[in-house]
């Protein structure tokens, strides 16, 4: 078993994003900027910006994080939107997920210039993904893809199951894995909750993509011998022995599954950060398209 160390390669791909910032600044050019926008108080949603712009500054990059109240109205949150197009010293940004109920998410997503939107969540760019047209690729699929080549993980005619189909992880993941070039090429079968054969389908699977949000969702029993599994789950589990009060916990039972694998994602240190370098990486595209 292999164990795709999503860590040690987004370090790996951070220091070429870094020697690349060093280049545009020799020839005359301000870094790379990303805006991370965070509306509310939500703890994960502050954990994961935070780990956004460490992840700038690490690299080089600027990095602005806007916060708002959570009662923010929706129509303020769109000219803030409108402020972030029109500024040119920013060349991308992001508006962290969640949002408040109060707000309607698509409005939000819709009024993003898809040019600056480095999450890859605007209409435009998904079609262009589904097109296979330039695009921004949706950071946590773009982060698997990446993994899968930096590891050569064979995919060329391989049978992919997709567990869950949301739009930012499960539907892009089915899109890319399917597309003709490298990795890609599966037969890809996206699974829901509607699924009633999920257990069936999974042991057919030669590639599980489990992106549910089920903490240790996939067992053994559900995975056949030399299978792929990426984790994606990312679920907070009370854990009075850690100093946060809690670990994260993947959708694989890793335990009972690795022994069954060709090659791992685990969680932490798998998806999570590939899912911050893609962000980086289509915020350097950003910076590049605007030179
Ligand atoms: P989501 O929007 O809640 O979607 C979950 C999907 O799983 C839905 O399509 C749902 O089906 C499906 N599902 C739920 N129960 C199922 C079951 N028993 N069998 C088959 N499918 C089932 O979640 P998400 O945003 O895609 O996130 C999924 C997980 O990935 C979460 O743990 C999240 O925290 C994590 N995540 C991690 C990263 C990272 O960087 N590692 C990034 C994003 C998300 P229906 O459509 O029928 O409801």
């Amino acid at each position: 078993m292999i164990l795709l160390d999503g860590l040690a390669t987004s370090q790996q791909i951070k220091q070429e994003i870094a020697v690349e910032v060093q280049h545009l600044k020799a020839q005359g050019h301000r870094p790379p900027h990303l805006a991370a926008v965070l509306v509310g108080e939500n703890g994960a949603s502050l954990t994961y910006v935070n780990a956004k712009v460490k992840a700038c500054e690490e690299v080089g990059f600027q990095s602005t994080l806007v916060r708002r109240d959570g009662d923010i109205s929706e129509s303020d949150l769109l000219e803030l939107v409108k402020e972030l197009n029109s500024n040119p010293d920013i060349d991308g940004y992001i508006i962290q997920l969640p949002l408040p109920t109060h707000i309607n998410e698509h409005n939000v997503l819709l009024a993003i210039d898809p040019i600056k939107d480095v999450d890859g969540f605007h209409p435009e760019n998904v079609g262009r993904m589904a097109l296979g047209l330039p695009c921004y690729l949706p950071a946590t699929p773009a982060g698997i893809i990446e993994l899968l080549k930096r590891y050569n993980v064979p995919t060329v005619g391989k049978h992919c199951v997709v567990i869950g189909r949301s739009h930012i992880v499960g539907l892009p993941m089915s899109i890319l894995l399917q597309r003709n070039s490298y990795p890609g090429n599966c037969t890809v079968t996206i699974t829901h909750s509607k699924t009633t054969n999920l257990n069936e389908l999974c042991r057919q699977a030669d590639i599980i993509v489990a992106a549910l949000g089920k903490p240790e969702f996939l067992k053994a029993d559900m995975v056949k011998e030399g299978a792929v599994v990426i984790d994606v789950g990312i679920t907070r589990m009370a854990d009075p022995s850690k100093k946060s009060g809690f670990r994260l916990a993947g959708d694989v039972d890793f335990a009972g599954v690795s022994g069954k694998c060709s090659f791992i994602t685990p969680v932490p240190g798998g998806v999570g950060p590939m899912t911050i370098v893609s962000l980086l990486m289509n915020t350097l595209e950003a910076r590049k398209r605007q030179i």
